[in-house]
């Protein structure tokens, strides 16, 4: 496929080998260096806020609170494709997105960390893809995420003895309630899923339609309701806190990993999915 971005893109100076996106309780970087913010703006409109561009021993990364700062914008109404549009603007190749999300199974505990490899979509109004027509691609999901980043970031959390689980699959609903006991059973004992958040989708597959080595950290804070153990707001707190501690120390010690080029680390096909996309 020729390569329609270019035609369509605007001038950043700026630029970023890794882009993070942060999820609920990650919406600052202080751990790069030289950081300045940047607001980007993209035909799809407004990314969630401005990005924080600095760098991590040598590394250019550039960092995206995906609810904006002080969490202002619900899952259903992110603009997921200004915000990977922004990114592969700004010529990031990896991506990491940092999340928030309920648990399925007993052995996956709150304060867990996961790294999916599956995903199943329960959103439903949410625009999918950028191509609207009159161009149209059909990309593979059959496995989402970029297999080379999420092994890179199972070896770094098992370094840190922080405890990951290295595959699962994520539901994600439509939000911005939580799902029902009869919806959370489904999940679980139907779907045999894993784990349940509300921002997975679209932009997993956004970034692929990018041709971006995308993988997501999960944090687990709860077991969804399918538990019957009421939690409260409290212990949310607190796991979620010590959550993002942990989330923050697995990019410190992950970024200065990743290899320029992705392919590089043990190869992935993640920059060819248009290649191969049904027209
Ligand atoms: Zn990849």
């Amino acid at each position: 496929m020729e390569n329609w971005l270019n035609k369509t893109s605007s001038k950043i100076k700026e630029k970023a080998d890794i882009a993070i996106i942060g999820g609920s309780g990650l919406y600052s970087a202080e751990f790069l260096e030289d950081a300045k913010e940047l607001l980007i703006n993209t035909p799809y409109g407004a990314p969630s806020d401005a990005f924080t561009i600095g760098t991590l021993k040598g590394k250019k990364v550039a960092f995206l609170p995906r609810h904006g700062k002080g969490h202002r914008i619900p899952p259903h109404k992110i603009n997921y494709r200004a915000n990977i549009w922004a990114i592969k603007q700004l010529g990031a190749k990896w991506v990491l997105s940092v999340s928030a999300v309920g648990s399925l199974r007993t052995d996956v505990k709150p304060g867990d960390f996961i790294v999916p490899d599956q995903f199943i979509d329960f959103t439903k109004s949410r625009e999918y893809t950028f191509f609207d027509g009159p161009r149209v691609a059909h990309v593979s999901m059959a496995y989402p995420f970029c297999e080379s980043l999420r092994r890179k970031v199972v070896e770094t959390a098992r370094k840190l003895n922080i405890n990951i689980h290295t595959k699962g699959t994520y539901v994600c609903i439509e939000g911005p309630r939580f799902s029902t006991f009869a919806e959370s059973r489904i999940w679980k004992e139907v779907f045999k899923a894993d784990i349940v958040g509300m921002t997975l989708v679209p932009e997993v597959n956004l970034a692929c339609e990018m041709e971006l080595c995308y993988a997501t950290l999960a944090m687990i804070t709860d077991y969804d309701v399918w538990a019957e153990r009421p939690v409260t707001a409290d212990e949310v707190e607190r796991v979620m806190s010590e959550n993002v501690k942990k989330a923050r120390e697995i990019l410190y010690n992950l970024i200065p990993e990743l290899p320029e080029n992705p392919e590089e680390n043990g190869g992935c096909s993640c920059c060819r999915s248009l290649n191969t996309a049904l027209l």
